[in-house]
Formats: C-alpha cells, structure tokens, sequence
C-alpha cells in the first residue's frame, strides 16, 4: 500500500493511473474504521483496478459545537486496516493540503439539505460537497463508494455529481451491521455500556416502521417508534422522518422509494440510521 499526504502527489498518481488506462475507485472516510468502511474497499477492489481510500476528518462539516475536536482517530489501526483490506493507496493529508488557502468560493447545497440532518446541522452538507469537490478533482476516480447509512449524503452528493457534472459514478453500498442490528459507526465507541445495551432500539424502530407504515400512515408510524425508542433508551430523539427517496421531499403517495430516517443524540454519541425500501400501491 502506498501512503500520500500531498495533495499533488495524490494528484500526479491519479494521472498516472489514468495514463495506463487503470480505473480508479474512491473511498472517502474520516478515519477510526470498522466494517462498514472496509465493505466499501471491498466493492471498489472487485470493480475498479486501483483503490484509493482518504482519511480526512473534515473541519468543515463540523457545527461551532460538534464534536470536530474529539472525532476518535488512531491512524496507526486505521492504516493497518487500510493495507488489510487491499487499499492500493492511502491519502491522509493534513488541513493544509486541503485547504491551503482561505477559499475564494463557497459552495451551498441547495437540495434535498432542508430536512434530517440538513436541517439539525446547519452547513454540515455545505461543507461535505466542498472536501469532496476537492478529494474529486485530487483523486479523479472512476467510481466514489458512499455508504447507505449516510444516506442523505449519497442523495446530495448525486445532487453535486449531476449538478457539476463530476466524471464520477457515486455507489452506494448497503449498511453494515453489529449482530444486534446496531449501524457500525466510528461513534459506537462514544457509547456507555448502558447505552450500548439500548441502542439495537434504533434499528428495531426503524424496520418497525417500515412494517407499519403502510397501515398507519406517516405521522401513526413515526408516532409508534418515537414510543418505541422513548421507552427503551436514554437517549434523545433529534429526529424521525419519513421521506420519498432520494428526492427527501414528503411523502404524497404510498409508493414508491420511501426512507424512514432518525437521529438519537445520546450522552456522548449521535447515532443516525435508516431504512430504504420501495412501497407497492395496495
Ligand atoms: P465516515 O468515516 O463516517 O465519514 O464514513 C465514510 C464512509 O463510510 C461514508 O460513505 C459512510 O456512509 C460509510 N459508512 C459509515 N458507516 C457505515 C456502515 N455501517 N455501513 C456502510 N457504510 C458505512
């Protein structure tokens, strides 16, 4: 495996793989990996030549009170991990490389952000679609992998590729799971024991919603998981919703690609997880 932190180097690579007629795939993260990561590495390797893989904790895409400062990091595993699972090439650069200068653009997302955690996280998508405009043009991959569980990023991160016209293919890549049904996310480790036990709540809501949803309507639904995960977590709702997908407007109609989404804010941990699946008309 092969370390970067040069932003031109990153670049020049690119080029060159680009000059063999090698296909590029792109895994951007913010580092602590877990499976759920390492199941997007093992999609790029079995479709593209040469997989790059960044681990950039983005300072832009953290609120004045985010936990930008505290993000779990541990390079060391992560590379480890990285070289593991068949990364052809590393790129970790530091903010500097990133941003070398203050920008002299800036870039608003402009749909599909006015809901979930556009709306909770005020300019979070703003500057998700900057770091990755830049990692684009630096890394010129073939195909980006995005996972499913981040699912409002892989809508507005379409939005960005089909609004630039970006020469990149966005795969989504189905979320990964502990055995209890709990999202494997770098802030699991910001769990207490107790909050641990309580978490595999947020998933059992959500596929109970998605069982009810068509009997009970949106506001029934959503109603039956906020009890749900009130009665069995200390946690605190930020949000449950129901959306067309992956538009993220209301739903209208009972069909159609649909997404049940939410955001438990526990002691330490922001835990967001959904479920996508398609509505029959009855
Ligand atoms: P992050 O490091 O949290 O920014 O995540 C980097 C990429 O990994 C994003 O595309 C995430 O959606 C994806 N990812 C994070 N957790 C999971 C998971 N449990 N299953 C699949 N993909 C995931």
């Amino acid at each position: 495996m092969i370390k970067l932190t040069c932003a031109s180097q990153m670049k020049e690579f690119s080029r060159n793989e680009r000059k063999r007629d090698k296909t590029v795939g792109f895994v951007p993260t913010m580092g602590f990996l877990h499976e759920g990561h390492l199941s997007l590495v093992k999609k790029s390797l079995e479709e593209c030549d040469t997989t790059v893989m960044s681990i950039f904790v983005n300072p832009l895409q953290f609120g004045p009170n985010e936990d930008f400062e505290k993000y779990p990091r541990d390079l060391e595993r992560d590379t480890a991990l990285a070289a593991q699972s068949g990364v052809d090439v590393l790129f970790i650069p530091d903010a500097k490389e990133i941003y070398p200068s203050s920008l002299s653009v800036s870039m608003t997302a402009k749909q599909r952000t006015d809901v979930m955690c556009g709306a909770s996280r005020p300019g979070h998508f703003d500057g998700v679609i900057t770091v990755l405009s830049i990692l684009f043009n630096l890394v010129q991959a073939d195909r980006a992998y995005f996972g499913q569980k981040d699912a409002q990023q892989v809508a507005v991160v379409q939005g960005l590729v089909n609004s630039l016209m970006f020469p990149v293919e966005i795969v989504p890549v189905e979320t990964v799971r502990e055995q209890d049904g709990l999202a494997k996310s770098s802030r699991n480790v910001y769990l207490s024991p107790a909050e641990r036990k309580q978490a595999p709540i947020l998933y059992k809501a959500l596929k109970e919603g998605e069982k009810s949803l068509s009997h009970l309507g949106t506001q029934e639904t959503i109603k039956k998981m906020r009890d749900m995960i009130n009665s069995s977590a200390d946690g605190k709702i930020d949000y449950i919703e129901i959306l067309k997908y992956p538009d993220l407007t209301p739903l209208v109609l009972n069909k159609g690609k649909v997404i049940i989404a939410l955001a438990v804010q526990f002691d330490k941990a922001r835990l967001i997880d959904n479920v996508i699946f398609t509505m029959k008309e009855e």
